[in-house]
């Protein structure tokens, strides 16, 4: 016993993958329909994307934020033809890491305008991370346990419920913080009614929007972005898991006027957005964006194909899917596993499905076949 009990790992060795499938040490396949928590974008094994990372691997992995770094700006660029304004982008490695970056953000904002905004209105059953800021942002009780005092000045709201935020919100909020579709939490969408009056809200108290994407970002719901959906202007994004299909790399996109607030000095990260994980993010990201009328199509079929089962409510958008089987699913999970289809459980009774972007109808037909046996229909 070497590592830390943190995780509870169930029993497979996976030592490849190819498309969307996963082979483990017996050489026994897997649908993947989970791809590493929404990370493995292309998939496995893309042939381009393997391809630029052994180039760059070679030529150069790492140079440090002291120097110039066009691999930033180029995907940076990218990011920012997507982005709804003018904005600027700030490279990390992860997505605690972005919305740790983006709550720092917020106070400095505020802290250059001489302003004592420092609090953040942010959603029950949301997840923004681990680490203290993003930790503290998450409004669920079981991940504080043990971890308090938590970071001063997150206050809780309910999802979809816009005078609970205004009752949140006082003289010293600076910022609302939402996932549009909570991952973690359970696949909750956020109604369009709801984030209408939010962004409205927002405008009317001069509070600043951050849209946490790091799970709904990067193509996942059928938009390159899951804020597109609703016409959102958020002043702050954050991205991570599927950045850099299969690489560490998270993202802040802030509006330009906000972005300028860190002055140099004021924030940074030594590995953050190096030649590496940049050349792949590229490459991802051209990818993703021409793969978005697929996420749509097939996601539709998909979400039809899990109501069809009536097993439970069947939430989410695009590739980011739940069906809540109302009692726990991990047994569920464990023989999915069993009969060759990775997945998993959120909240308890939800199980959640997050396959590659290039998964194809023939696949949701294979992994529909296979919920039919487990879920005994
Ligand atoms: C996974 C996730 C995070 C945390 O990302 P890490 O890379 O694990 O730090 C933050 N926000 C959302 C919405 C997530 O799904």
């Amino acid at each position: 016993m070497v590592l830390f009990e943190n995780y509870r790992r169930l029993p497979v060795k996976f030592v490849r993958g190819e498309g969307v499938y996963l082979y483990d040490d017996k050489g026994k396949r897997y649908l993947d329909f989970l791809a590493g928590i929404a990370v493995n974008t292309l998939g496995y094994g893309d042939k381009e994307l393997t391809e630029v990372i052994c180039e760059q691997a070679k030529r150069l992995l790492h140079i440090s934020n002291l120097f110039e770094n066009p691999w930033q700006e180029e995907v940076a660029e990218e990011l920012l033809r997507e982005f709804w304004t003018k904005g600027r982008v700030f490279f990390c490695n992860s997505g605690a890491e972005a919305n740790e970056a983006a709550i720092k953000l917020v106070r400095k904002y505020w802290r250059n305008r001489g302003e004592d905004r420092y609090r953040i209105v942010v959603f029950k059953n949301g997840f923004h991370g681990r680490t203290y800021g993003s930790l503290s942002a998450t409004a669920q009780p079981k991940f504080h346990e043990g971890f308090q005092p938590m970071l001063e000045g997150f206050d809780w709201a309910d999802l979809n419920d816009i005078s609970s935020v205004e009752k949140a919100v006082g003289e010293k909020t600076g910022a609302v913080m939402l996932e549009v579709i909570q991952g973690e939490g359970g696949i909750n969408e956020c109604t369009e009614d709801f984030l209408r009056n939010l962004q409205d809200f927002c405008n009317e108290k001069n509070l600043l929007l951050v849209i946490d994407e790091v799970q709904t970002g990067m193509g996942r719901t059928g938009r390159f972005f899951a804020y597109q959906h609703y016409g959102l202007k958020p002043d702050i994004v954050t991205l991570a898991k599927g950045l850099g299909g299969g690489l560490p790399i998270g993202a802040v996109i802030a509006r330009e006027e906000v972005a300028l607030s860190m002055g140099p000095g004021s924030h940074g990260s030594t590995f953050g957005g190096n030649p590496l994980v940049c050349e792949a993010s590229k490459v991802v990201i051209r990818k993703v964006k021409e793969l978005l009328p697929h996420v749509e199509e097939v996601g539709s079929y998909f979400k039809e194909k899990l109501q069809s089962l009536k097993v439970g409510e069947v939430k989410g958008k695009g590739l980011m899917l739940g069906l809540d089987i109302g009692r726990d699913c991990s047994e569920v999970v464990k023989k999915a596993l069993e009969k060759g289809l990775v997945i998993n459980c959120t909240a308890g009774s939800v199980l959640r499905f997050l396959p590659p972007l290039i998964v194809e109808k023939e696949h949701v037909d294979e992994a529909i076949g296979i919920l039919e046996e487990v879920l005994a229909l």
